[in-house]
């Protein structure tokens, strides 16, 4: 440790760290918009200025590092004057409709703006006009609020080697572009949402469906249905301030019904459909050695990715449809049949923590005879946004229990928020399936924890099961590479597109405090730690849906509505 002084007080400096974290780490509020935690700094914005003795010019404190002694202001007049110079010039060109901005009240800019007392327009810069590329079906673009800050970029890049956006142009033409400037859709984005996760402004947001939902729930012959992940109930009590850690599902329920869904369900019942098949293919596959390791096919980002770079290994990929798409296709096509209801007449809403969801419900293999087994897909966020649109008051609301037939579901099946959850659930129901016993410890935690990449080794019977688990693509990659190299120790493999999983997904509540994530973590593992049913092959609506319907997990019927191909896609590069 060594020495600095901040503001005339002596302050504790880790070696080697830059002033901007050690300014945070001592709870000094400095501001930026280009920097982000665990990221090589760039010194773009300029805005973490701060004021050294003995050097002329104010220095960038995300980019330069700590010395012996350094005299430091972070809030002198001059210091002030810069930062609010470079944000009255942002404001200068950005578009004034504040009012109507799907990140108002939560874009950093408007924060940036209020908190330096940014009071009065001093620079009338030509506003940029509003080109909104709304091609993709999860993800639009505003380039008029972008602020060049490069975060999407690097997240893109860092984070999921996707790449799909870079600086075009130069001065004051400068922007952010997809390859060859074209919209989304034609992209390899893969519309995980992590872009839009930290941008500061509007420039980047999820495709809403609000209205089209409005509509739907006010026709009368219409039964509008609806799921939610188990990765929304384990982030909205953030939002609506109820307790972190609160079991939400009957407030939820509840919920969902006042704004006048005729039922409601729990995609974690999907989640335990998703293991119980999946663990069959498992055991078949090791049983013929055939196209190992299986690969998990739960998350649709990774799937696009697939489809685009790592089309080699599509004959590892899991069959198995995501949990989402599962609940959506036993609606369509179970729970009609049980309550007598025309399948048109059903309309099946999803609510996910991901917009890339937004993107499989549309794909054509998520159809069966031209249905779609999902009608329309909400984020978490936009869910928040319909509570309130409705003016549900939250508190003192009485819960209500999900709809039968999918009204129970194992706390394996909810562990799927996290990375490393659908593993460990696979893992619990292959032992029993192969084994004919239960395993003795439920809880892997090998395979728990932020950690984004994790690995462990399970005996069952005379099978020795390698399992890896990874989040954010860049670290899919390298674990694939290492398949494509001949890695063969491993015969089952999760991939989750977004880091630490669907908890961090792009559709969630904003987040840029680890804490938070820690904590979203604690709940779903509280939930499994406290939950009586945690195996998936042990929930009594699973054993009916096989007894009435499917017969085994991957009868020919479970393959034609629970199962899908895909095929290899061609992009702009
Ligand atoms: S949605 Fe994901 S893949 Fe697409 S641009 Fe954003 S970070 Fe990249
Ligand atoms: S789109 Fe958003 S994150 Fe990307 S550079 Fe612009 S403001 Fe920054």
């Amino acid at each position: 440790m060594i020495t600095i002084e901040v503001n005339n007080k002596q302050i504790q400096a880790k070696k080697g760290e830059t002033i901007l974290e050690t300014l945070n780490r001592n709870g000094i509020k400095v501001p930026t918009l280009c920097c982000m935690e665990g990221f090589t700094p760039t010194g773009a914005c300029r805005l973490c200025v701060v004021e050294v003795e003995g050097k002329s010019g104010l220095i960038p404190s995300c980019s330069f590092p700590v010395e012996e002694f350094l005299k430091i202001k972070t809030h002198s007049p001059r210091v002030i004057r810069s930062r609010k110079m470079l944000v009255e010039l942002l404001l200068s060109n950005h578009p004034d409709d504040c009012l109507y901005c799907v990140r108002n009240g939560s874009c950093e800019l408007q924060d940036l703006a209020i908190d330096l007392n940014v009071r009065e327009r001093r620079f009338s810069g030509t506003k940029l006009k509003s080109n909104l590329d709304q091609s993709s079906p999860g993800i639009v673009r505003d380039q008029s609020k972008c602020v060049l800050c490069g975060r999407c970029v690097r997240v893109c890049d860092e984070i999921q080697e996707i790449t799909t956006f870079d600086f075009i142009k130069r001065g004051n033409k400068t922007a952010i572009a997809t390859s060859f400037n074209k919209d989304l859709n034609l992209s390899n984005c893969i519309y995980c949402g992590q872009c839009i996760m930290v941008c500061p402004t509007a420039a980047l947001f999820e495709k809403s469906n609000i209205d089209i939902l409005e509509e739907k729930l006010n026709i009368k012959e219409m039964s509008v249905v609806v799921q939610y992940s188990p990765a929304v109930s384990a982030t909205i009590a953030e939002e609506l301030g109820i307790r972190s850690g609160k079991d939400i599902n009957g407030i939820l329920n509840s919920i969902l019904k006042k704004i006048g869904f005729s039922k409601v369900f729990d995609s974690a019942f999907g989640s335990d459909i998703l293991v119980y098949e999946q663990s069959a293919e498992l055991l078949e596959k090791i049983k013929y050695s055939n196209n190992l390791p299986l690969i998990s096919s739960c998350c649709p980002g990774w799937i696009k990715h697939m489809e685009q770079s790592y089309f080699d290994l599509m004959e590892n990929v899991s069959t198995c449809k995501s949990p989402q798409q599962i609940v959506g296709s036993l609606i369509k096509n179970y729970f009609s049949e049980q309550e007598k209801i025309d399948p048109e007449k059903i309309y099946s809403v999803s609510i996910m923590p991901c917009p890339a969801n937004k993107f499989e419900a549309q794909r054509e293999e998520m159809t069966n005879k031209g249905i779609s087994d999902i009608d329309l897909v909400l984020t978490t966020r936009e869910l928040i946004t319909l509570i309130k649109f409705h003016g549900i008051d939250v508190h003192g609301i009485e819960e209500e229990m999900t709809d039968y037939p999918f009204n129970i579901s194992s706390s394996a099946g909810k562990l799927h928020s996290v990375s490393g959850g659908i593993a460990e659930s696979v893992i619990r129901t292959s032992y029993f399936m192969a084994t004919k016993n239960e395993l003795n410890e439920y809880k892997l935690t090998k395979l728990r924890g932020q950690k984004d990449r994790k690995e462990m080794f399970v005996e069952m019977g005379d099978i020795k099961l390698g399992v890896a688990v990874v989040s954010g693509l860049r670290n899919a990659n390298i674990l694939l590479d290492e398949i494509r190299n001949g890695r063969n120790d491993i015969q089952y493999i999760e991939i989750m597109a977004c880091p630490g999983g669907c908890i961090n997904g792009g559709g969630q509540p904003f987040c840029h405090d680890n804490k938070i994530t820690k904590s979203r973590f604690k709940t779903v593992y509280d939930f499994d730690d406290k939950g009586n049913l945690k195996m998936a092959h042990k929930n009594r609506n699973l054993i009916e849906l096989y007894e009435k319907f499917f017969g085994e997990p991957q009868s020919i019927k479970a393959n034609s509505l629970l199962h899908t191909k895909y095929s290899e896609r061609d992009i702009l590069q």
